[in-house]
């Protein structure tokens, strides 16, 4: 680079979007600001006592009294990560579902830790089949770990946890579980499924800012990975050096915790509870319904089952006739709106929209449904103007909120 484009180089201020894909999704104010907070050190006693309130509020998020719950200083895929590399060791047997691309990560974690994966395949819209899990575990009874997606963002669709998590159970079996995309969009009951790895990530129905995963680990598998044979192959990731920042007894350097990320993360979980975990799914599930409706009326198709699909985030297939990707490029280009595009075999055949946290909300879906229905006229398309906007707005009416709604704690 020379010294000429060094120079005109200069502060960076991202547009302001309408966040509606896969996650990022958008961030309230309040989380904001908690991050613009002065910097203190990761073992100053104000800091420990925070980071002591970030597990409370984190246990709260994933419903367990697990005390090995804290926020991984890294992205969903760290935390991930994390799971395989404790728990797998060369030689160990892991049944991994896949019906989307989250899934697909995990078998490659699996064999990266040297293990071998029996994979349950399940095709990309579908979840994941609990009678194929359960043959999977007959013809392998001496499998470890179950491990599995419980909302894939890839396609939008929600498997069965509590129903897998019984059959591992059956076959005393660990599970690995990702929530990254359901935690405080969908209920996540960790102690009442019995469910032993949890991860999630902070960008999605969290709505903080991104690079932070909460996890949470069962007792029984921290005193497993104490047990190994032979070490966690990963310095950073291994719990049991972990276990001496984040655990209950110890405050002793591990890493630099990333303070201001995590202000915020308190912030935006203190929000959840203003708001009630139950309120939180109930906001989800309302504008789903709107968006739906809208979505519906212009007459788009769910890629996934009713049954199945995830409020937070709705597959649909690309309207025939229209180019897949130029849509997406005039919604970010003319409305500020970025919306997701399909995944792996799924490219240029769906588009993804997110109503994750923050960036669930009524003016959002109202938005959309304008914008979309303003491009495909423009497109060409035969649609009646308006019709989206009164179906979704009349969905509103007959679901009316209950509860403060995140809007009402600004
Ligand atoms: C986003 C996502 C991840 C990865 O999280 P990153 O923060 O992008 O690393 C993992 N699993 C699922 C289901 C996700 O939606």
């Amino acid at each position: 680079m020379d010294s000429n484009t060094l120079t005109s180089i200069s502060s960076f201020y991202p547009p302001q979007r309408t966040l509606m894909g896969p996650g990022p999704s958008e961030i309230h104010p309040r989380v904001f600001s908690a991050m613009g907070r002065p910097t203190i050190g990761y073992l100053d006693p104000v800091f420990v006592k925070m980071m002591d309130e970030l597990k409370e509020l984190l246990r709260y998020a994933f419903q367990t009294s697990n005390a090995l719950t804290f926020p991984v200083s890294g992205p969903g895929s760290v935390s991930m990560e994390m799971c395989f590399v404790n728990m797998v060791s060369p030689g160990d047997k892991v049944i991994v579902c896949r019906n989307g691309v989250f899934g697909a990560r995990m078998i490659e974690n699996v064999q990266r830790c040297g293990g071998t994966a029996i994979v349950v395949e399940d095709a990309m819209g579908s979840p994941v089949d609990p009678n194929k899990v359960e043959e999977a575990f007959r013809n392998n009874p001496e499998a470890k770990i179950l491990a599995f997606v419980h909302a894939e963002t890839s396609t939008g669709v929600a498997s069965d946890a509590k129903t897998l998590a019984e059959i591992a159970h059956r076959y005393d079996a660990y599970t690995i579980v990702d929530t990254v995309t359901s935690l405080a969009g969908i209920p996540v009951l960790v102690d009442e499924w019995g469910v032993d790895a949890v991860y999630s990530g902070s960008q999605k129905c969290l709505s903080c800012t991104p690079g932070l995963s909460p996890i949470t680990f069962s007792d029984r598998v921290v005193e497993y990975v104490k047990s190994r044979k032979t070490p966690v192959q990963s310095w950073f990731m291994d719990i049991t050096l972990l276990l001496g920042y984040w655990g209950d007894t110890t405050r002793t350097y591990h890493h630099t915790a990333p303070t201001n990320a995590l202000y915020s993360l308190h912030e935006a979980l203190v929000m959840l509870r203003e708001e009630g975990l139950e309120a939180a799914w109930a906001r989800h599930q309302r504008n789903h319904k709107a968006l739906r409706a809208g979505l519906e009326t212009l007459g788009l198709n769910f890629l996934v089952e009713e049954p199945y699909r995830l409020p937070q985030m709705n597959a649909v297939h690309v309207m025939p006739g229209l180019d897949e990707a130029e849509v997406r490029r005039r919604l970010l280009a003319e409305f500020n709106i970025e919306i997701g595009a399909g995944l792996g075999t799924l490219a240029g055949k769906i588009w993804r929209f997110g109503i994750m946290g923050y960036s669930c909300k009524m003016e959002n879906v109202m938005l959309c449904l304008c914008a979309l229905e303003s491009m495909f006229d423009d497109m060409g398309a035969k649609i009646e103007i308006g019709a989206a906007e009164a179906a979704a707005y009349h969905a509103y009416a007959a679901h009316p909120t209950r509860g403060k709604g995140m809007r009402a704690v600004a």
